[in-house]
């Protein structure tokens, strides 16, 4: 049986990243981001030429993909050729076609089968936005992560980031392989009016005392 896995889901600008990654913290488990590993497959992609509409262009690409998933401390990252990628993937060409190239079955197949191995050896708190339905649908620690759309595109200016996360979130809950769906076995968590010290200490309560009850 594999070490414990923690799926945190939701659309872009949820927060569910900062928030996984201090629950992660918080249980002493490993961070996952899956959303990076898709935007260092679209970088690299558009890094060469290829366009992301092209599928056949990118499936025969994926093979010879010189990156790899590994960790910095506990943290996951992605190396390109030996190199942890960084800005690259908030790059705005990349918050551009990062969904495109998510909705292709062949890239997330080889990102899913990375992400499975992560939790081969160490407990593991994922997000993303198919962690509970498809990466890890048997975990019984799911928890759907979201905000208004007004307070998610408030949180992304802060950030000064440049991304058009309603059209990111109507292409990922629109496309035909693992759209961005509540696993209906999740915790809805809504934080728009919620800080992020309650919202992790909601996830990291509420999972210590299901693992403290079995
Ligand atoms: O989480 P983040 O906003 O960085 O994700 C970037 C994009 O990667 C998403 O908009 C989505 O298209 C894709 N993604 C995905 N499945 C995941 C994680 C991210 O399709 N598990």
């Amino acid at each position: 049986m594999n070490p414990p896995a923690i799926a945190i889901d939701g659309p872009a600008a949820s927060g569910k990243s900062t928030v996984a990654r201090l629950v992660a913290e918080r249980l002493g488990f490993t961070f996952i981001n899956t959303g990076a590993m898709y935007r260092a497959v679209t970088w690299y992609l558009l890094e060469q030429g290829i366009s992301p509409a092209d599928r056949e262009a990118v499936c025969a690409a994926l093979p010879g993909i010189p990156l790899s998933f590994g960790k910095q401390g506990a943290v996951s990252c992605v190396l390109c050729d030996g190199r942890v990628l960084d800005a690259e993937l908030t790059e705005e060409s990349t918050n551009k076609n990062v969904s495109a190239v998510a909705s292709i079955p062949e890239v997330r197949a080889l990102l899913v089968a990375k992400q499975r191995e992560y939790n081969r050896s160490e407990a593991v708190v994922m997000e993303g936005r198919d962690i509970g339905t498809v990466v890890f649908p048997d975990t019984p620690f799911k928890y759907f992560v979201t905000a208004s759309e007004e307070v998610r595109a408030a949180r992304r200016a802060a950030q000064g980031i440049t991304d058009s996360i309603a059209e990111r979130d109507r292409r990922d809950s629109q496309r035909a392989c693992s759209p961005l769906v509540m696993a209906s076995d999740a915790r809805l968590v809504d934080t728009s009016d919620m800080t992020i010290a309650q919202v992790v200490d909601l996830i990291a309560q509420d999972i210590q005392d299901r693992m403290a009850a079995v």
